[in-house]
């Protein structure tokens, strides 16, 4: 009942758009409204404020076989401080989800630990400074800090995608860490937004170079969360809008990028963040064809989760 009031709330496009500005100005005015945030978008959304405070809730989905992924959600942090404890943190979930069934993955944002700006510079090709280039190696060093504990501690980690603008920079990292990890089996998670128009080509030239270079890639295929704001972005800045036409033209590289996962399954290990039904009918139909359900009843299915 709760998600069903939330949703029908939350579907009203004028409570959305006036909603932030209204919150933001009540709590800076010292108005009582966090125990309704917290009774409500709250409670929905978050699993609880800190690691030990998420058991719960892990447990209670668990009992359903639905498994957590731990999602230290910072945005926005853009001292060197916060960047270190934001790491600290991130590690904290891995070693919390080790040998632990009901914690599926681990992620994290590269912007969690790492400047905008500085990813938007290297993302453009932009020469750095010597102060820059420093800090964009120390922001390097926490990704394989993080990386490598998942690595070290039998966890599997995504490396979400975000602004197009950033993405480059985010890419080539995400690269370089499943280069590191995943000789053997896939432990970083790249993710690939099929809302771009560019991107099915893309995942295809990155399953090339995992080729090459005799890595096992993991993939998290999602269409991609910042739709507007890319859309606005290219308007305002005189550059080809770089998301799909229409959400059908999402849908189909969605599917085909689906398709061409599951043609090369030997190799590439998926999560489809979705919660499209016809995506994923499409790949529990896929599985079924290729047999795979015979895998998984007689070994256990290890490189598909939805
Ligand atoms: C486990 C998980 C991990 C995720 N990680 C990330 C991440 O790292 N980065 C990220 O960006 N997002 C991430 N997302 C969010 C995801 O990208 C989608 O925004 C969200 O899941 C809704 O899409 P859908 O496939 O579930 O369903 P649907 O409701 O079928 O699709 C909605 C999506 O379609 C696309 N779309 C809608 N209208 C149009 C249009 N007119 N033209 C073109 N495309 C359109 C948009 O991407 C929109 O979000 C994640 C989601 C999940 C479940």
């Amino acid at each position: 009942m709760r998600a069903y009031w939330l949703f029908k709330l939350i579907s009203n496009n004028f409570l959305v758009k006036i909603g932030p500005s209204i919150t933001y100005r009540a709590l800076q005015f010292g108005l009582p409204i966090k125990p309704l945030i917290k009774a409500t978008l709250y409670k929905h959304f978050v699993g609880g404020e800190t690691i030990e405070k998420c058991g719960e809730t892990i447990k209670s989905l668990w009992k359903y076989n639905v498994g957590s992924i731990l999602d230290y959600s910072v945005e926005g942090a853009e001292t060197e401080q916060l960047f270190n404890e934001t790491r600290d943190e991130i590690i904290s979930t891995i070693k919390r989800a080790k040998g632990d069934k009901s914690i599926s993955f681990c992620v994290f944002k590269v912007t969690g630990v790492a400047k905008f700006s500085l990813l938007e510079k290297v993302s453009s090709g932009l020469h750095l400074s010597i102060t820059e280039s420093a800090a964009f190696s120390t922001a390097q060093s926490r990704i394989d800090e993080i990386c490598k504990t998942a690595y070290d501690n039998g966890v599997k980690i995504f490396i979400d995608a975000e602004e197009s603008w950033i993405q480059n920079a985010i890419d080539e990292m995400a690269e370089k860490m499943m280069l590191f990890y995943n000789k053997t089996e896939a432990v970083v998670f790249h993710t690939i937004q099929l809302y771009r128009h560019d991107r099915l080509a893309y995942l295809k030239h990155s399953f090339d170079h995992s080729r090459n270079y005799g890595y096992y890639p993991g993939y998290k295929l999602v269409r991609g969360a910042y739709m507007e704001k890319e859309r606005e972005r290219a308007v305002d800045m005189h550059y080809e809008d770089p998301i799909q036409p229409d959400k059908a033209a999402s849908d189909k590289d969605y599917d085909e990028a689906l398709r061409f996962c599951l043609d090369n399954i030997d190799r590439i290990s998926i999560c489809a963040g979705t919660h499209n039904e016809n995506s994923s009918l499409l790949l529990a139909t896929l599985m079924d064809e290729k047999v795979l359900h015979v895998i998984i009843q007689t070994f256990g299915f290890r490189n598909c989760w939805v």
